[in-house]
């Protein structure tokens, strides 16, 4: 699937993380690619300063920087504050746009009813994590492996009840049903139509199965795409670094 660009288009870096931002919109996800994976949701660390660099990197870019990522708005608010960057939570099932709307899916009393299911369920299995996020619900079984297929199954069965409008989505050691539509590429796309973004090449840097529709919706732009880990044969992202760290780096690096 990898699709590398010619020589000519080719960053400075091996990695594919240029050192001159000036003409790029940058995209980028958060657990795995900003901040290291914890083994709960809550247990992620955000290094001190990386809100400020983020910060100067928006402004670094005019503005076109975008938080594309599987937690709700409300949570990167809380990960992330003061950053003016668009985002696109719930893997792009919401977003908040270049002008600061917020567009998001409507919830049903089915989504409701299959929340609180999930939450009493999560209970009796130990190890379990049951994730709100508002109109998405997540089972985390990472530091649950013997409980993976029971979630599967649970999360399946949940998927029939509530209906066409939300979709099953998998992630690292985690199943969630989320409001089906836009996806990651759906959202660096459209986001792309933005005033701000307009007129610059996209860079995606992401690291999970979510993140590839992103990669996809980045090349077909002529953009640039990252994945940090994992293997670029399975990937259709052009680059790969080894770390959220040498991603930190780099912002670090180009915000200045
Ligand atoms: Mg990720």
């Amino acid at each position: 699937m990898n699709q590398n660009p010619s020589a000519c288009e080719r960053p400075l870096h091996a990695n594919g993380l240029p050192e001159n931002v000036d003409t790029l919109a940058v995209f980028l996800d958060i657990d795995g690619t900003l901040l290291d994976i914890a083994d709960t949701p809550d247990g992620i660390v955000v290094p001190p300063g990386l809100a400020q660099a983020l910060a100067r990197l928006t402004g670094r870019l005019g503005g076109a920087l975008a938080l594309v990522t599987g937690r709700s708005i409300a949570t990167v608010d809380g990960l992330f504050p003061g950053v003016p960057a668009v985002v696109n939570g719930l893997h792009g099932s919401e977003w908040r746009d270049a002008t600061g709307q917020v567009f998001g899916a409507e919830i049903t009393a089915a989504f409701l009813a299959a929340k609180q299911l999930l939450r009493d369920k999560a209970r009796q299995w130990p190890g379990v994590i049951f994730e709100d996020k508002g109109a998405a619900i997540a089972l985390h079984y990472r530091l649950a492996p013997e409980s993976e297929a029971r979630v599967r199954e649970l999360m399946q069965a949940l998927a029939t009840t509530v209906g066409p409008d939300w979709k099953l989505q998998e992630g690292k050691a985690v199943v969630e049903l989320r409001p089906r539509g836009r996806d990651k590429g759906d959202a660096l796309l459209q986001t792309m139509g933005h005033e701000v973004f307009a007129n610059r090449r996209p860079l995606a840097i992401g690291d999970d199965v979510t993140d590839e529709a992103m990669f996809a919706a980045a090349n077909r732009l002529g953009g640039l795409s990252v994945r940090v880990g994992g293997d670029l044969d399975q990937s259709h992202a052009q680059f790969r670094v080894d770390s959220p760290s040498e991603v930190r780096a780099w912002i670090e690096r180009v915000a200045r």
